[in-house]
């Protein structure tokens, strides 16, 4: 209750009581003067004078104290004047509108906050009905609320909206709209009419009359602040219903993704399971470096290859795996310098453990995690094929030689003839010598000069017997730089004899200017020899007037090839032979070995050459081969 309505209920009291008091007093004074007056006249005369003045007596108290009531009964009325002044500016001051209606619900009294609530002054009120102000569709709630009062007396309360319509005002929950035209099922209250409480209870006034008192309160704001909020509520309902739903999708999603995302885990894991077992079977060793050189892993092939152990790795620098001429090379910008060996396969020397030099094939490749750069080293230890490759040449250079004596040994008869020349020379020169000392006045001069052609043919026979010691004698492979031309003379000098016998006609068509090739000559005379060979073979059994011709060429096959060709016009090479003739211990030939072509082709092949031919019956056989030239 409010402090207003406390004092109202206050001052009412105080007025009641005033009234009993006053009643009672005029009562007591009535009574009094009534027993003095039947007392007076007749008995007055019975009385004594003591009993007289007695009862003066009393009569004088009595007056005094009568006055003292009157005192004490004005005192009391001035304290309830003042008491009503301060009931009536409070009742006047309030903010809560007050209202005294009569029990046909007209206005009889009101305060300001009253005439304000209802737009109309104060005395304009009184004797209005205030059913009149109330909105009509609040009409009959409020004739019940007033029924209801004066029926079962005590307070009511009731919520209605007033007849005085407010300023428009935008509802904030529904941007867009106004209030009025809120079409929204939980706007029902139309804000653009002032609402107000009632609150009232009914009581007698003075003059006994039945009085109905209210309190109105303006409950407007609160009934827009209660629909804004309920507005508000129930969007957020519908917001929390959207993003539960949108939860919930996402949730299942997220369920979906991370059931996704455990299967790829569960498929990585098994992929690195794999992959670590590879890692590790791999006969070649793995070493992943970043780029200022640090060991980051390395595999089991490591240690097989090194002799470190992982521990003994991660995190040194990779030199530790390398010999300071290595590392010399690397420079400084070691980025760099492994970038421009990525993609290759090289040969380098690695360290062991125990100091000694491992020979290595190496290729390197680079990848980036997280934007750091690394380098894989897939590196093999080339011992084995190093020692594979040493027998293998080991195996051609035999090989090679036990071909070459067969070669002398084919070419015997032309050799000998070659060594017989210049002997059957010294032997004439010799004799005629012997003639010229026999005569009576020899002439030395002539003497002289016959003994230096001895001189000269002993020397060209020693010549063609030192080459052919050379050719023969197992020696160790070299390479020098030399001048193709020269070592195709050289060839087919030896030849020469063989040549003219079968009646060949040999041409040579050798380019001019060839740059040097950097071989060894044994080997690639050795390889001359044998396509000569193999041509004067394939011509000497042709009909006699068939022409027999072998022309051998030299030219620039490329700026950094020179090309020898071996062309003869025989009848070529049988169609079903061409597939076997490289091959080892393939030959037509009753004596023949079928080496020839196959040692050759591996000693053109390992001075970095290619051997081939082509052969038709029209065209004859070319075997051709090539030698890089000397950079
Ligand atoms: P061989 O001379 O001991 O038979 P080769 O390996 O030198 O061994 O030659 C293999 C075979 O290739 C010869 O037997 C021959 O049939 C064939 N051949 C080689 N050169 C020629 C050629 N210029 N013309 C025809 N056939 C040839």
């Amino acid at each position: 209750m409010t402090t207003q309505s406390i004092k109202k209920q206050d001052a009412d009291i105080l007025r009641k009581e005033a009234r009993q008091l006053l009643d009672e007093h005029r009562n007591t004074i009535r009574k009094q003067a009534e027993a003095m007056l039947s007392k007076s006249g007749t008995d007055l005369a019975r009385m004594s004078g003591a009993d007289i003045e007695k009862l003066l007596f009393e009569f004088q108290a009595h007056q005094i104290e009568l006055e003292l009531q009157n005192e004490e009964l004005k005192r009391t009325h001035q304290e309830l004047g003042a008491s009503r002044d301060d009931f009536a500016r409070i009742y006047d001051l309030s903010p809560v509108a007050y209202l005294t209606l009569n029990e046909h619900g007209i206005i009889k009294k009101a305060n300001k906050a009253a005439a304000k609530l209802l737009d109309c002054s104060k005395e304009a009120l009184v004797n209005r009905k205030l059913g009149r102000f109330i909105h009509p569709s609040d009409q009959d709630s409020y004739y019940f609320f007033i029924h209801d009062l004066l029926m079962e007396k005590n307070d009511q309360i009731l919520n209605v909206k007033l007849g005085i319509k407010n300023s428009v005002a935008i509802h904030p929950a529904c941007p867009g709209f106004t209030l009025i035209g809120c079409k929204r099922q939980f706007c029902s209250y139309n804000s653009q009419f002032t609402c107000v409480e009632l609150r009232g209870n009914v009581n007698n006034n003075f003059n006994n009359d039945i009085q109905i008192c209210l309190a109105l309160q303006d409950i407007t704001e609160y009934k827009y602040s209660q629909e804004t909020i309920s507005c508000l509520n129930e969007k957020l309902e519908q917001k929390i219903v959207e993003q539960t739903r949108a939860l919930t999708e996402s949730n299942l999603d997220l369920t979906r993704k991370i059931e996704e995302l455990k299967y790829s885990k569960h498929q990585l894991c098994e992929r690195e399971a794999k992959l670590n077992a590879i890692f590790n079977a791999s006969i070649e060793g793995i070493i992943t470096i970043d780029t200022s050189g640090f060991i980051q892993s390395t595999n089991t092939a490591v240690k097989t290859i090194f002799g470190y152990s992982e521990e003994e790795l991660i995190g040194c620098s990779f030199n530790k795996l390398v010999p300071p001429w290595q590392i010399k090379k690397q420079g400084n910008d070691l980025q760099s310098y492994l970038q421009s060996k990525v993609g290759q396969i090289r040969e380098v020397d690695g360290l062991r453990k125990d100091g000694s030099v491992v020979p290595l094939d190496i290729s390197l490749v680079k990848f980036s995690i997280d934007g750091t750069t690394y380098f894989t080293g897939i590196v093999r230890d080339a011992s084995l094929r190093k020692r594979q490759e040493q027998l293998e040449k080991d195996h051609l250079e035999e090989l090679a030689h036990v071909s070459r004596i067969c070669l002398v040994g084919e070419m015997g008869s032309g050799i000998a003839h070659e060594v017989n020349q210049p002997l059957t020379a010294i032997a004439n020169y010799s004799q005629a010598c012997l003639r010229f000392i026999g005569a009576k006045n020899p002439d030395l001069e002539e003497l002289g000069d016959t003994l230096f052609k001895i001189h000269q043919q002993a020397l060209k026979a020693g010549q063609i017997i030192h080459r052919m010691k050379d050719f023969v004698s197992p020696r160790k492979v070299f390479r020098a730089d030399t001048d193709i031309n020269s070592l195709i003379e050289d060839a087919v000098s030896l030849c020469a004899t063989d040549v003219k016998q079968n009646n060949i006609r040999l041409e040579l068509d050798l380019a001019n200017n060839l740059p040097v090739v950097t071989i060894d000559n044994v080997q690639i005379e050795q390889v001359i020899l044998n396509l000569i060979r193999n041509s004067i073979d394939a011509l000497k059994d042709l009909p006699q007037k068939t022409q027999r011709q072998v022309l051998i060429k030299t030219h620039m096959k490329r700026l950094d090839q020179i090309e020898i060709k071996v062309n003869d016009s025989g009848s070529g090479i049988d169609e079903a032979q061409k597939d076997k003739i490289l091959k080892p211990f393939f030959t037509t030939k009753p004596t023949g070995m079928g080496m020839g072509l196959s040692i050759s082709r591996s000693i053109v092949e390992a001075h970095e050459g290619v051997l081939s031919f082509n052969s038709s019956p029209e065209d004859g056989t070319t075997f051709y081969f090539t030698l890089p030239v000397k950079r």
